[in-house]
């Protein structure tokens, strides 16, 4: 594993863990708009110097394995959304895979009797890139996506977060890619900076409150107990990374916020992660 650092660059010393981030990725016109959360995103990247970079992405649901994407070189950007401009069709997030990392997150997976597959052939998709492409523009740190298994319980995505958070104390930084709501229903598309509505509010209130508290066992029952959980997600997939995210936390990890906010009314924006106490 000597392709990971896990020494300060010069210094001799540890370098602190990764942090674990999870990112509500918004539309694919994130890319474009260099707006407060695109200044949030690439601010808090700067700080970074990932070894290498793991995804788990709504937008990549399989059934039965885990796959996780094995690939040498350029990874391929995929364009998997419809109906928005002309220019975010023509971008190309030109990170490499790594086969390494891919083999030893495989191995983690299949530790915790994980099924798990490696995939050859696939891109990155935009739920991986869009983010990407706004923290590290140069795409020079290599990327594996790990599929969300479909359907599947908090429990599952929290369990491959765990069976992949020592990754990050050889400075792979784990991403879950979502949405802290996620209701196209509800958006109002030519209002990007209109006010959330009280219920969209209230929902992230909850969950803000219990990731403070760590509570996962309460998270893992947001449907059941979250206020208005069921019109904010009408489907899991992309509250789903969220508990990637959690179970990548280590104790005494500090919550960080990195972007508070809606777009589009009813899409919220928050974007956090678990960082390593100074
Ligand atoms: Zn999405």
């Amino acid at each position: 594993m000597e392709y990971f650092h896990a020494i300060e660059p010069g210094s001799g010393r540890a370098a602190a863990p990764a942090p674990a981030l999870f990112v509500s990725h918004g539309s694919p016109a994130a890319a474009l708009d260099r707006d407060s959360y695109y200044e949030s995103l690439a601010a808090f990247a700067k700080k970074l110097s990932p070894a290498a970079i793991i995804v788990v992405s709504a937008h990549w649901l399989t059934s039965g394995a885990v796959e996780v994407t094995a690939i040498e070189g350029n990874s391929g950007t995929i364009h998997d959304f419809s109906g928005f401009p002309d220019e975010l069709y023509s971008r190309e997030y030109h990170a490499p895979g790594s086969v390494t990392l891919a083999r030893t997150a495989a191995d983690l997976l299949a530790a915790k009797n994980i099924t798990v597959a490696l995939n050859h052939a696939r891109g990155l998709d935009h739920g991986a890139w869009v983010p990407l492409t706004i923290m590290f523009p140069e795409a020079n740190v290599p990327v594996v996506q790990v599929s969300i298994p479909w359907p599947s319980a908090p429990e599952m995505l929290f369990t491959m977060g765990e069976a992949l958070r020592p990754l990050r104390s050889r400075g792979v930084l784990p991403i879950g890619s979502g949405g802290m709501t996620h209701n196209l229903s509800l958006l109002e598309w030519e209002k990007k900076h209109a006010p959330a509505p009280r219920e969209a509010a209230a929902f992230e209130e909850w969950v803000a409150a219990k990731l403070q508290d760590r509570d996962a066992a309460e998270l893992f029952e947001y449907m059941a107990l979250a206020p208005h959980a069921a019109a904010m997600h009408p489907t899991a997939e992309h509250f789903l990374p969220l508990f990637f995210t959690l179970g990548c936390a280590r104790d005494g990890d500090r919550l960080e916020t990195v972007f508070e906010g809606f777009h589009y009314a009813a899409l919220s924006m928050r974007t956090f992660a678990f960082t390593a106490a100074d």
